[in-house]
């Protein structure tokens, strides 16, 4: 087991790379990846629904969920690590017994509708945004350059 835990405490990215983001005007919900969001051809991030631009999209829950996410992943650090050590120990003197899989706190409210996303094309920037099946359907501004597209992938 190593005896360090390197755990970076940012926005933590979902299993597709991508970063969670919340607009300050509408309340919306929507992903980028931080390479596209780190472009220097970004000049801003447009919402995908209202089509402004947030001063700061990482806002207090976006924050807070990111905290929840990075504890339960460290929890299940350290309870897989045990565990990998009960495995090992059974011949040893020490007995060792992992107890049961920590609970993981409760990443709601606003987990289930960030699920729901899918990700989407944006064919004028050539770049991938994950916004919520409804807003794809009727239209989302690309949140690279503004520019609502209609058909998107
Ligand atoms: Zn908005
Ligand atoms: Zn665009």
């Amino acid at each position: 087991m190593s005896d360090e835990i390197n755990m970076t405490i940012s926005i933590p990215t979902d299993a597709d790379g991508y970063v969670l983001l919340r607009c300050e005007h509408c309340g919306t919900y929507f992903k980028g990846t931080p390479s596209d969001l780190k472009d220097d051809g970004v000049l801003h991030i447009f919402c995908p629904s209202c089509g402004l631009i947030s001063e700061n999209y990482v806002t207090e829950d976006v924050l807070e969920l990111a905290m929840k996410m990075a504890k339960n992943a460290v929890k299940d650090m350290i309870y897989n690590e045990f565990k990998k050590m009960e495995r090992h120990s059974t011949r040893g003197i020490i007995t060792f017994k992992t107890g049961k899989r920590p609970k993981h706190e409760n990443e709601d409210p606003i987990r289930s509708g960030i699920e729901a996303m899918e990700i989407c094309k944006f064919p004028c920037c050539k770049r991938t945004a994950k916004i919520k099946p409804l807003l794809k359907m009727t239209g989302a501004y690309c949140p690279f350059c503004g520019v609502k597209n209609y058909e998107i992938e």
